[in-house]
Parts: C-alpha cells; sequence; structure tokens
C-alpha cells in the first residue's frame, strides 16, 4: 500500500494535489467541510505557469475546452481609457511561456480539477477539529466524531486554516480596509458594448477587471478592489449593493459605467492577508495554498501557487516511506517559500502590469521542471 496522505480541504489546492498523488499511486483521501460544491459567480485566471502545472496533472485540455483565450490582456486608465501597458496573450505568451494564459468560470476550474480525483476520495461532511502527532502517524478529530490515522496531512483548508491556527496559534487574517465586488453575468446584457477581451482599468486608488469567462464570450466576469474600510466580512455568497457599487465606479470611463449598469446582481467580500509564515511544516504535517500563503488577488496568483505547492508537494512525496515523510516536507517547503513569498509581497503593492512588468519569473516557471531543493 502506499503512503497514506490525509488531504484537509477539497478547493483548488486540496484537488490538484489530490490528482498529482493519485499518480503517483499514493493511498489518498480528502476531507472537506462543505456538505456540497457550490457553483459561486466569479472568474479565475490561470497564468501560464498555473496551466503547465495542471497539463503534468492532465488537465490542459479539458481547461481549454471551457475557459476563454483572450488575445491582448490590456491595461487602462480608469477615466481616460488611454492605455498604459498591454500583454500579448494568444499564442504570443504560449510561444514565450510554454501556455496559454486562460479566463474561466471559477466553478468550471473546481469541475475540471474535481474530475481527476476519484469520487470515493472525497469524505464531504468533514470538518477537522485537530490534530495530534509524536513522530508517528498523524491523527486528526472530526466534527463528525471520527478520528483517522495518516502518514502524511497537506492542510489544503484555506485562509482561515484550523491546521495552520493549530501549529502557530489563533489569529485573525488582517483586513485590507478593501472590498471585491464581483459577479458573472451573461455577455447578452450588455448588448452592443464593446469591450476588451480581459482588461484592469485603474484608478487611483481603486480598480476593475473584467474579462470573459468562457470559449465562446458567453460570460463577463469582473472583480473590483474598492475602498471600505468599515466592511469585513469574507463570504463567497455575501451580496453587494449594485447602487452603491456604480457610486464608486461613477468617475470611471463610461465603458465601464456602462458595463456596470447592464450587470443584474453583485457579490462582495472583504480581501484580508497574512504575513509570510516563518514555516509551513511541523513533523508530518504540511500547509498547503491559502492556508500559509493567502495573497491579495491583484497578480491572479493565489489558485495558481496553491496548486504550484501542490505539484512540487507530489513530487517531494513521490518514492518517499512514513518515515522519511518530515524530510520530505522540509524539501517541500525549502522548494516553494522564496517564489511563494515573492508573489505574496508582490502581489500586495497592486503594481503588477499597470505599465512593462517583467512577468517571465511568475508566467515561465515550470514546477515540473524546477530542480527541487
Ligand atoms: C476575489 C478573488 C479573486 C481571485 N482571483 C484569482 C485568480 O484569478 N487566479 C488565481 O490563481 N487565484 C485567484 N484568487 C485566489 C484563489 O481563489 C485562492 O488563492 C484559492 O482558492 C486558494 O486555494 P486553496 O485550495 O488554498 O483554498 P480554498 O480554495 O479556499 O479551499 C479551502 C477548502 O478547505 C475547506 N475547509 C476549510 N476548513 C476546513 C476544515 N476545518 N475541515 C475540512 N475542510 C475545510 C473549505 O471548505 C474549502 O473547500 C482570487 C481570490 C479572490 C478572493
Amino acid at each position: 500500500m502506499g503512503l497514506r496522505v490525509a488531504i484537509i480541504g477539497a478547493g483548488m489546492g486540496g484537488l490538484a494535489c489530490a490528482a498529482a498523488l493519485k499518480g503517483q499511486g499514493a493511498d489518498v483521501a480528502i476531507y472537506e467541510q462543505a456538505g456540497a460544491f457550490k457553483r459561486i459567480g466569479a472568474g479565475i485566471q490561470m497564468t501560464p505557469n498555473a496551466v503547465k502545472a495542471l497539463r503534468g496533472i492532465g488537465l490542459e485540455e479539458a481547461l481549454r475546452d471551457v475557459a476563454f483565450e483572450a488575445a491582448l490582456g490590456h491595461n487602462r486608465d480608469a477615466g481616460s481609457g488611454a492605455v498604459t501597458n498591454v500583454l500579448e496573450l494568444g499564442q504570443r505568451i504560449v510561444d514565450r511561456c510554454g501556455a496559454p494564459l486562460l479566463t474561466l468560470h471559477r466553478g468550471d476550474l473546481h469541475s475540471t480539477l474535481l474530475s481527476a480525483v476519484p469520487s470515493d476520495v472525497i469524505h464531504m461532511n468533514h470538518r477537522l477539529l485537530g490534530f495530534e502527532q509524536d513522530g508517528g502517524p498523524v491523527t486528526l478529530q472530526f466534527d463528525t466524531g471520527a478520528s483517522i490515522e495518516a502518514d502524511v496531512v497537506i492542510a489544503a483548508d484555506g485562509v482561515h486554516s484550523v491546521v495552520r491556527n493549530q501549529m502557530f496559534g489563533t489569529d485573525a487574517p488582517r483586513f485590507t480596509g478593501r472590498v471585491a465586488y464581483r459577479t458573472t453575468f451573461p455577455a447578452s446584457l450588455i448588448g452592443s458594448l464593446q469591450i476588451d477581451d480581459r482588461c484592469k482599468w485603474w484608478g487611483p486608488d481603486r480598480h476593475i477587471v473584467i474579462y470573459y469567462t468562457t470559449r465562446m464570450r458567453s460570460e463577463i466576469y469582473f472583480v473590483t478592489s474598492t475602498p471600505e474600510p468599515d466592511f469585513n466580512v469574507e463570504s463567497w455568497s455575501m451580496k453587494g449593493d449594485l447602487a452603491e457599487l456604480r457610486a464608486a465606479y461613477a468617475d470611471f470611463h463610461p465603458t465601464v459605467r456602462a458595463l456596470l449598469d447592464a450587470c443584474p446582481d453583485v457579490h462582495k467580500w472583504a480581501l484580508v492577508v497574512r504575513e509570510p509564515l516563518p514555516s509551513w511544516h511541523e513533523g508530518r504535517v504540511a500547509l498547503l495554498g491559502d492556508a500559509c500563503h493567502p495573497m491579495t488577488p491583484y497578480m491572479a496568483q493565489g489558485a495558481a501557487s496553491a496548486i504550484e505547492d501542490a505539484v512540487i508537494l507530489s513530487r517531494c512525496l513521490d518514492g518517499v516511506a512514513a518515515g522519511g515523510v518530515s524530510q520530505a516536507l522540509a524539501r517541500y517547503q525549502a522548494t516553494r517559500y522564496e517564489r511563494a513569498t515573492a508573489i505574496q509581497q508582490t502581489s500586495a503593492q497592486n503594481t503588477w502590469m499597470r505599465e512593462k512588468t517583467d512577468f517571465d519569473w511568475v508566467y515561465g516557471h515550470d514546477v515540473w521542471s524546477q530542480t527541487l531543493a
């Protein structure tokens, strides 16, 4: 029997990790607190580094089937609409970075990842309460009353990670004072309005990113970063007030205002961050994705980084026996820490791509060919 791996959380990172580990014969189980997966109204960008990571799990074609592939990525001044930077996408970015940049519905990315994991591996309605370890197997306690043993535990339980709290003490992530209004809606609602395939409109203290999420341009997504110091609710289902949103963008270019006028509904999400952690692992337990390096969405690298973690973790655990797990997790951290932290810190600055930007270090990276530490 292969290494017994317990993954906490069936989000982007947890599923990618399970898919990568299954591919090398590990005995994987995922424990997810939710009773069912919901398709929430959000888009997501998979930049070339993320697409390359998913290619190695065999998911590139499935992604390309559903996702939109823009030819250009515009950055514009919010008031005048003047172009401040253009990223050449399509075949140009494939030639330069080895994979396309895809935009898609978040639910479609999740479903694609889910398709790579046998359903009997996922245990829904299992909320982790805590863990115990003393050098041997790790024991996990769940709210169901179940107690489960594993040779290695991967905590992909998101920004409010229970495992992280147990390892480093409980503290709340820091609210940035900004919220993301976001929604997906049918492109038919904008009528004859002409929009870029993918554009970030930069205002002095706020921005909006707009792109298509389906191959046939049938659905539009936008996400903002809007100052709102008094709001601090992080919820994928919390509704936002359309009138407040439109008022916050009243100074933006007519194209943005027309798009917001056409939008029927919006959600609202408080943007939170954490400072980089000193360590991502303890004994046979490791953190992955937002559990260890949550970041602002300004570089579109949160899920990409979780997926990169998953690949490196699977490579570090490949062929390792239970006694070697702790060393393999140290190797995972040593391989991933510098890059993930650099992206986390660069993202926080919110200047990525506004003007001409060196992006090769992010998009050109390939976690499958990277040398392990
Ligand atoms: C507005 C916005 C836009 C974004 N856009 C992009 C983008 O374009 N590109 C990109 O790469 N990233 C983007 N991100 C970031 C991305 O969404 C996250 O970084 C990514 O979802 C992190 O994946 P994860 O697997 O670490 O955590 P999650 O996807 O949050 O998954 C955590 C899972 O763990 C489960 N869980 C939590 N606690 C427990 C427990 N105790 N027991 C069992 N299960 C538990 C949760 O239910 C959940 O299913 C964006 C984020 C936001 C907020």
